[in-house]
């Protein structure tokens, strides 16, 4: 089963280096080739949570990653890796929810313009990543398909019981949540 992630922006960019794109700049990291997905954008273009997660990671990589940070979703076993933020508000530990704000694009760290730079990662029960000897250290693209189930906009994709939640608690935002969800699940079949 694919794990399931919603879009880390609204609207749509330039993806701009594919994921494994070959270059020797690469393997002064170790790397095999392009360990995520870039996406060009604008400055301070908001960045959304694509899990339901725990901030694992907040820091500085001034000749790699630039400003970054990781969410660890435990429910799915799975690690996004969000970089070259200009800005992040959150800290590590902090609960986010998909689609919550969590950062804002940047050109920080080895980047040439400002874009993002995402990738994901399956973990243990621990939060460690797997597969580390895969080439990229363990990180894969969002755009694989037999691991990952993107949703367009879905506020709760990860949680699997997230539609009867709702109905337990008939909040007025509990509704919107649920009207949400319908229009994701329309969305997606007209993309399948
Ligand atoms: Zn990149």
């Amino acid at each position: 089963m694919p794990k399931k992630i919603r879009m880390p922006f609204k609207g749509s960019y330039k993806h701009s280096q594919e994921f494994g794109v070959r270059s020797l700049a690469y393997a002064r990291f170790g790397l095999d080739g392009h360990d995520g997905d870039d996406f060009l954008m604008p400055l301070g273009t908001k960045i959304l949570s694509p899990v339901n997660g725990i901030v694992h990671r907040v820091k500085d990589d001034p000749t790699g990653w630039g400003l970054y940070l990781r969410i660890w979703d435990r429910k799915q076993n799975l690690l996004v890796n969000l970089c070259h933020m200009s800005s992040i508000n959150l800290h590590e530990g902090d609960v986010v929810k998909a689609g919550d704000e969590v950062a804002r694009s940047g050109n920080t760290g080895n980047s040439s313009a400002p874009h993002l730079h995402i990738a994901f990662a399956d973990t243990g029960g621990d939060g460690k990543r797997l597969n580390i000897d895969n080439g990229f250290k363990g990180w894969y693209s969002m755009y694989d398909k037999t691991r990952i189930q993107i949703y367009v906009g879905a506020p709760n994709p990860s949680a699997e019981n997230s539609v009867p939640t709702v109905f337990e608690v008939p909040k007025v935002d509990g509704w919107m949540a649920m009207i949400n969800q319908k229009l994701d699940l329309i969305l997606e079949k007209l993309m399948t």
